[in-house]
């Protein structure tokens, strides 16, 4: 990293300090600052008070620019114009056209204007104003003491249209590098797997920077490059990107941000076939991922929530009642047995079901927390009586983690199993 590329994101708010309010403004900095060719070299976070305020700046200020939010607000805690008019060593100044620029945006809203806005007119003396298309309070564009800061308001919404119309266009203009970026993800593979395989293929690369995140059973292996403008840093990350798109071709399902579920929907689509659920530990979060893309409407049948063994019974009609004596709710014969009854029932091509122990508690010996059984039912071989039926396939997973985690890892490996299904079966 070059001082000349280097960014310090600063987060202002004691409901940040607090874990009332989660940081996203600074996540949301990232990545723009990264697809913009520069690095985000700290991200820090000080309370809402003048002399943390101050003393954050001095540090950050070996950065060339410093990207900030929160504090601009009419309330008492607001204070980082005062905090930068302290770190500058200037004063703040009365702007008769910014108070005026308020004043109208209250009487189109008709709302009445309080005391506290009155703040939102002034600016440390000698920095610019920047427009707030979305909101009252001005942010404040201010160059000195070898950096130059930009302080954007904390409501996301409004910081992030004041950073797209206003900071990114000179960031762009100021911009030494691009950087771009490409992401494979993957499903059916171990991360450190995917990390020995990365590091056989990195002399293959060496151009390119390599990371991998994990979230739930899928891993994402994310490859960034940087140029002299975008058509090198696309082809370094092109290059690198075959490399190792060749090492991962079977695990690999999407790239760039396409989930599970999408990708999915998108092969049911194509060959025109349709999906149905029956869940019980997930509690619909497989469908809940399935819906959340657009069109899923196309595919996705029916999804049951088969919670109590008597709504498990039902569903599996005649053998019902003896699966789950014989064996219990969570148990490779009772998911079989719910994929094998709810794809006959609802006529989908594919039917997926989910049964595990969420925990906290539930397990025992042997099933303890984090049991869980996934079934897929496919149009390969029909579905007679006996104690597996034709036609389905079943996996078996220990997650031992949180009930969320739990649930949230059962959906993945559901989805993964049906995504693995269709890979083999037409
Ligand atoms: P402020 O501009 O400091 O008055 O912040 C207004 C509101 O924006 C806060 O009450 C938070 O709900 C939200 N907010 C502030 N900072 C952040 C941040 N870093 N990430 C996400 N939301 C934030
Ligand atoms: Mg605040």
């Amino acid at each position: 990293m070059t001082q000349s590329n280097a960014v310090a994101i600063l987060s202002i708010g004691r409901e940040l300090l607090l874990g009332h309010t989660l940081d996203t403004n600074a996540a949301y900095l990232c990545r723009e600052v990264t697809a913009l060719g520069y690095q985000v070299a700290t991200i820090r976070t000080a309370d809402d008070d003048r002399e943390s305020i101050v003393a954050a700046l001095r540090d950050l200020s070996a950065y060339r620019f410093i990207l900030i939010s929160g504090g601009l607000g009419p309330t008492p805690d607001d204070l980082t114009r005062q905090a930068i008019a302290d770190f500058a060593g200037v004063e703040l100044v009365f702007h008769e056209e910014l108070w005026q620029a308020v004043e109208r945006r209250f009487a189109a809203l008709h709302k009445n204007i309080s005391v506290g806005n009155n703040a939102q007119a002034f600016l440390p003396d000698g920095a610019l104003a920047i427009p707030n298309a979305c909101g009252t309070a001005p942010g404040v564009d201010w160059s000195g003491r070898g950096t130059r800061l930009f302080a954007m308001p904390g409501v996301p919404r409004e910081m992030y249209a004041m950073f797209a119309d206003y900071v990114a266009p000179l960031l762009r203009q100021a911009a030494t590098s691009v950087v771009f970026m490409k992401r494979l993800h993957l499903s059916g593979v171990g991360e450190s797997a995917v990390g020995e395989i990365i590091r056989a293929a990195a002399p293959l690369s060496p151009t390119a920077e390599i990371g991998t995140t994990v979230d739930c059973l899928t891993v994402t292996v994310r490859v960034l490059a940087a140029g002299e403008n975008l058509s090198a840093a696309q082809a370094k990350t092109a290059a690198a990107a075959r490399v190792l798109r060749e090492k991962l071709a079977p695990y690999i399902f999407a790239e760039d941000g396409q989930t599970l579920a999408a990708t999915i929907l998108q092969i049911l689509r194509t060959r025109r076939q349709k999906l149905a659920l029956a869940e019980s530990c997930t509690g619909g979060l497989v469908a809940a991922e399935l819906v959340d893309c657009a069109g899923a409407s196309d595919v996705l049948v029916e999804g049951l929530v088969v919670y109590s063994n008597a709504a498990k019974q039902r569903l599996c009609g005649g053998e019902g009642e003896r699966i789950l004596r014989e064996h219990g709710a969570v148990s490779r014969e009772c998911v079989e047995w719910l994929a094998a009854a709810e794809r006959e029932n609802s006529g989908a091509d594919y039917a997926v079901a989910v049964s595990g122990i969420a925990g906290p508690g539930g397990g025992s010996a042997d099933k303890p927390v984090g049991l869980v059984w996934v079934a897929v039912a496919h149009p390969q071989g029909e579905h007679p009586q006996g104690e597996h039926p034709q036609g389905v396939v079943a996996e078996e997973y220990h997650f031992a983690s949180d009930r969320t985690s739990n649930r949230h890892f059962a959906k993945n490996a559901a989805l993964g199993l049906l995504l693995k299904t269709l890979a083999t079966v037409g």
